[in-house]
């Protein structure tokens, strides 16, 4: 089996005594999951969350961070401060920072290669809008994103990048891509892998999907030939949603 890599992004949902609640359960319950298994919860639970995780087989994410180091940027948090929390693997260019946030690829670059300097995982998302899915764009938004996203990214660098397909209508709204046209987009991003690091790297990248991942259809995304891992919203908030979907296969 290969090694899936799922993860939670809890969002803007929980207080600390929340969140500690999820993560004991969630160490417990998948302690002997086969998977690599990552949660982010938000910034005001990093450091709760580090805690109860450390020494587990789950990982901390960040769901964002600045695209500077330090200095003058009032309400952004920094690598270095997620770093000092414990933070291993952080989230950037999630459609709810593109399309609500107007984060543009030049920013989420930034990010991008900010993290990897400092030795953090990136899952760096990709996906398109229903609009552009209908007009035939699917491909080169993904395209556009992955390249851009990853310019000036060497090939050693890109061993710590993940990428999540999520397409944006898919996203909170119950609406999942079919297990073949997520397996279809997931190839082609591969190709784009390819095209710029090689056909090693293509084969070596973990490709997540994202969009209302639940139990019942896990396993026929995972089973897909190009489908490494799931990135789970709203599913993610509990412990009988997001433990299922989890331990899937
Ligand atoms: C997400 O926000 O990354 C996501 C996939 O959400 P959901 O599972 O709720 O669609």
């Amino acid at each position: 089996m290969r090694n899936y890599f799922i993860a939670g992004n809890w969002k803007m949902h929980k207080t600390r005594a929340e969140s500690a609640a999820l993560a004991t359960a969630l160490v417990a319950q998948l302690k002997d999951g086969k998977h690599k298994y990552l949660v982010a919860p938000s910034f005001t639970s990093l450091e709760t969350v580090g805690k109860i995780v450390a020494g587990s087989n789950i990982l901390l994410g960040a769901q964002n961070m600045a695209a500077e180091e330090i200095g003058a940027h009032t309400g952004e948090v920094s690598v270095l401060q997620l770093k000092d929390l414990g933070v291993q693997v952080v989230i950037l260019g999630h459609s709810e920072r593109r399309h609500v946030y107007k984060e543009d690829d030049a920013l989420i670059n930034k990010k991008v290669k900010l993290a990897i300097k400092h030795d953090l995982e990136v899952i760096l998302c990709v996906g398109e809008t229903l609009e552009e899915r209908e007009s035939g764009k699917a491909e080169k938004v993904c395209e556009t994103q992955t390249e851009k996203g990853l310019d000036g990214v060497s090939a050693a660098e890109f061993e710590k990048v993940t990428i999540a397909y999520e397409p944006v209508w898919a996203i909170g709204t119950g609406k999942t891509a079919t297990p073949e046209d997520a397996d279809s987009i997931h190839a082609y991003v591969r190709k784009v892998v390819s095209r710029l690091y090689g056909a090693e790297a293509a084969k070596a990248v973990c490709i997540q999907y994202g969009g209302s991942v639940k139990a019942d259809n896990a396993a026929q995304l995972m089973a897909k030939a190009n489908i490494d891992g799931a990135l789970v919203g709203g599913a993610a908030l509990k412990p009988e949603t997001f433990v299922p979907i989890a331990k899937f296969g």
